[in-house]
């Protein structure tokens, strides 16, 4: 048992399930309070599962069906996991982009989902956060705005002058990005199908993706054992995650036996790295239980991108 918190800030239901899902179980397993916020309820996802597409019970409120899956996912994960309250921007197609549907998440002022995320923050008081890199990990606006509201959370909870309303401030310790997809797992998953005579569905992406600028995971955490709950909760979404689909290509057996991790990039710290080489495994490695005194704060490593309020449009 340990009382080390985690929270991990997603922008729909389903994104928790497909980033970070078994590390989170892993860590909840172990007794540690782990929370989800989910930004939007993800009410302009498709139905992406062809056996659902036409089902009128879903297609009559999609939203309360995705709020039961969400609920169905966490069980598997046993976690714990809110809703901040926005609603999804949509994933914005054709040429040119059409403008994104007024009141969305994207387009609300940072004063109000940053004060949201930091009530969460100051509430749940986690020394560990996750959120995705400054390119959102996947070119969705909601994603991105996840990034920018999430850098500037964690800043603005340890801040006492900030959001005085929004309870006592409260310092996370580390902040990492979610690297789920970087392309040394997928170019391991790879080889591995190509070398058993396996059709590899990743031909094409790694072929896109030379010139790509890579992350670098900084943590890389053992949970092939919470790999089950993972794909339980991937199936808990069944309008958004088709069981036929890209999230099930890879045998499980192979999956466990060549890339039994998930990988985070630390992104801010406030306690010194622990000494040592190579990879973290354990994202709360030297983190402070009782907490940080706010008024102290020293922040140690950050990631290559500038500080949140320096970002551009
Ligand atoms: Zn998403």
């Amino acid at each position: 048992m340990s009382d080390l918190r985690l929270m991990a800030v997603h922008a729909h239901p389903d994104d928790e399930s497909s980033k970070g899902a078994a590390t989170m179980a892993r860590y909840a397993a172990s007794g540690n309070p782990v929370r989800v916020v989910t930004c939007t309820g993800g009410e302009r996802g498709d139905i992406l599962n062809p056996r659902l597409a036409e089902d009128p019970h879903i297609l009559a409120d999609l939203p309360d069906y995705r709020r039961k899956e969400m609920a169905a996912a966490a069980s598997a994960l046993g976690i714990e996991q809110v809703w901040l309250g926005f609603v999804d921007s949509g994933l914005p197609e054709g040429d040119p982009l059409p403008p994104l549907p007024e009141g969305c998440f994207a387009l609300q002022p940072l004063e109000t989902t940053v004060g949201a995320l930091v009530r969460q923050i100051r509430e749940f008081r986690p020394h560990v956060m996750t959120c995705y890199n400054e390119l959102g990990g996947y070119p969705h606006p909601d994603h991105i705005m996840v990034h920018k509201v999430s850098m500037a959370a964690y800043e603005a909870a340890a801040d006492p002058e900030a959001y005085p309303e929004a309870g006592e401030p409260w310092a996370v310790q580390k902040l990492y990005y979610d690297v789920s997809f970087s392309a040394d797992r997928i170019r391991a998953l790879h080889e591995a199908m190509d070398s058993r005579g396996l059709v590899s569905p990743f031909a094409e992406w790694l072929d896109g993706r030379p010139g790509r600028p890579e992350r670098v995971p900084t943590a890389r955490i053992s949970c092939a054992d919470y790999f089950p709950q993972r794909d339980d909760a991937l199936r808990a979404h069944a309008t958004q995650i088709d069981p036929d689909g890209f999230f099930f290509m890879v045998p499980r057996d192979i999956e466990a036996e060549v890339w039994p991790y998930e990988e985070f990039e630390v992104a801010r710290s406030r306690i010194p790295a622990e000494a040592g080489e190579g990879l973290e495994q354990d994202l709360f490695a030297g983190v402070v239980p009782e907490g940080l005194d706010v008024t102290a704060l020293v922040e140690y490593g950050s990631g290559p991108e500038r500080p949140a309020g320096e970002d551009s449009a």
